[in-house]
């Protein structure tokens, strides 16, 4: 009777063949309620990382690109400085041989350094311009004395102005961060003299992003200001391998409003021209006076057969 214990179609069907199916399908029960969607959500989750790495991946493509491209920038870029340094180094090899053949009196050329001090001001800008107008270079003696921002014009930070100067070839001076020459102030010992033209290097340094660091100080209210501390200063100034200059002509732009006028400093120059071959001019980045006299002071200076450059180490007037 073994046989009718069967199917129909004469398939035995044993016991231990349903408990298993009878497994089979529980399992397949529990596959479907509970691993199936898991199995799904970590699919799903495997995808979106999957596309995530993928998008990181072209990411990192185009951030390594631009990378290429900005390290070939900076490369040019530095190629291109180094290319000015050289140049500049001719121009004032040049310079220095030429103040040395005007002051033997074999040379009939004369030389201007104009130099404009308590910048960065917002009028820097209109500075800058008349001076590529004429072709001419100066030089800066920068501050930080008014904090980040430009004293005319608040919302101009005074950082952004530093890479303008050094664009254009002009020269960067230290004037020291504080500027301040009262009671207690920077000549109060050369330990305060040299915190403030250390701070000063640090800031032209960072405004310029490591690309410049002046060589030249000038001292605020002339080096007569420093007094007793005068020459621990100097001292300390040459142990830094720093020069300093004062100036030969002062255009009196800073003589008070009621003195100072641009007609007054275009006689102030004028009778500077008379005798001096090599004149350094002392001028302000914040006057207005100074800067409605500087085209008719170039034109004059420039008919009287004078070149004007901007300081350099070297340069005799630059004391060490
Ligand atoms: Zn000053």
């Amino acid at each position: 009777m073994a046989e009718d214990k069967g199917s129909a179609r004469g398939i035995r069907i044993s016991d231990t063949m349903l408990k298993a199916m009878a497994v089979l399908i529980v399992i397949t029960l529990i596959a479907a309620v509970f691993v199936v969607p898991k199995y799904g959500k970590v699919f799903k989750a495997y995808v979106a990382a999957r596309s995530e790495y993928k998008a990181a991946q072209a990411g990192y493509g185009a951030a390594e690109q631009k990378n290429a491209d900005l390290s070939q920038t900076l490369e040019e870029m530095e190629s291109m400085k180094a290319e000015s340094d050289r140049l500049s180094a001719e121009v004032f090899k040049l310079a220095a041989r030429t103040e040395k053949e005007i002051q033997e009196g074999t040379s009939t050329k004369k030389i201007c350094y104009i130099t404009l001090d308590d910048g960065p001001y917002n009028r820097g800008k209109e500075f800058l311009d008349l001076f590529n107008k004429y072709g001419v270079k100066a030089t800066f003696f920068l501050t930080t004395a008014n904090g980040d921002k430009l004293p005319d014009q608040a919302d101009l930070s005074a950082k952004s102005m530093y890479p303008e100067y050094i664009k254009f070839g002009h020269t960067i001076g230290n004037h020291t961060y504080s500027h301040d020459y009262g009671q207690g102030g920077i000549y109060s010992s050369a330990e305060a003299f040299m915190n403030s033209v250390n701070n000063q290097q640090k800031f032209t340094e960072e405004a310029t992003g490591g690309a410049y660091t002046p060589k030249i100080v000038r001292f605020p209210g002339g080096s007569g200001e420093a007094g007793a501390t005068a020459d621990d200063i100097k001292d300390a100034l040459r142990k830094a391998g720093l020069g300093w200059v004062d100036w030969t002509v002062d255009s009196g732009d800073s003589w008070g409003s009621d003195r100072a006028s641009a007609e007054l400093i275009k006689s102030n120059i004028r009778e500077a021209a008379k005798d001096q071959k090599i004149m350094v001019i002392l001028c302000h980045e914040w006057s207005k006076d100074s800067l409605e006299a500087m085209p008719s002071i170039i034109r004059y200076l420039d008919k009287k057969g004078y070149i004007f450059l901007p300081l350099f180490p070297e340069s005799v007037m630059v004391q060490k």
